[in-house]
């Protein structure tokens, strides 16, 4: 299944240490993650490209650059299981970090995308994410607190009830602005919230409205 695209996924790879990231946890991990199941037949030959693609409904696979820095800067701050994640999209980042923490919770808006996102993920044998469709805005009250909060759309403003589902030590990154936006890393250390800006990105906008 794998086979026909692996030098394409060793050269995104090899692209990816060239940019910067260092962590080889994460770099193994999207190494055996099959990009080409997350994305539709007419586009699956840009599976490997290091680009955001159109997943349907307005929406879109993040970068494989972005997805492994922000995974690799939950590492990095010390995040090792309990991880939400805020946009499920295609399913892609949510199978990297199941596959690196121990325990995963995924929200997404759209229903269509959220029951794809599910049999992708049963189909590479993860079964450590639990997902829910609702309003990312308002995070998973039952669930928290998480160690890490992963947003992986813009937010036009910090979403406090996310900060304040966030454990003691823990950690969200999150895009936050709407034409400009910057990539930026909470950490609650003892009830006290430190931000630190990372890049400038560019995601879709985590929407607020009716769900769908
Ligand atoms: N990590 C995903 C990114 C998908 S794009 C991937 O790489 O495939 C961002 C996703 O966030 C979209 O699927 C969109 O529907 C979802 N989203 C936007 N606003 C949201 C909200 N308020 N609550 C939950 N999901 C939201």
């Amino acid at each position: 299944m794998f086979n026909n695209y692996q030098r394409s996924a060793d050269k995104l790879i090899t692209n990816l240490r060239a940019q910067g990231v260092q962590d080889e946890v994460v770099l193994r991990a999207m190494l055996n993650t099959p990009r080409h199941l997350f994305i539709d037949d007419v586009l699956k030959h840009k599976s490997y490209e290091n680009t955001a693609l159109p997943i349907g409904q307005g929406q879109t696979i993040s970068q494989p650059y972005i997805v492994a820095k922000m995974t690799e800067v939950l590492r990095q701050v010390g995040v090792h299981d309990n991880v939400l994640e805020v946009g499920t999209g295609s399913g892609y980042q949510t199978a990297i970090l199941a596959q690196l923490f121990d325990k995963v919770f995924s929200i997404e808006r759209i229903k269509a995308l959220q029951w794809q996102a599910k049999r992708r993920l049963h189909q590479l044998d993860l079964y450590n994410v639990s997902m829910k469709h609702g309003d990312g805005w308002l995070g998973w009250h039952s669930k928290a607190p998480f160690k890490g909060i992963i947003v992986t759309a813009a937010a036009s403003s910090v979403p406090e009830s996310l900060l304040a589902q966030l454990d003691d030590g823990g950690a969200m990154i999150i895009p936050v602005g709407v034409e400009e936006q910057i990539l930026t890393l909470f950490v609650n250390q003892g009830g006290k919230i430190t931000r630190q800006d990372i890049a400038a990105v560019k995601f879709v906008p985590l929407v607020a409205g009716p769900i769908l």
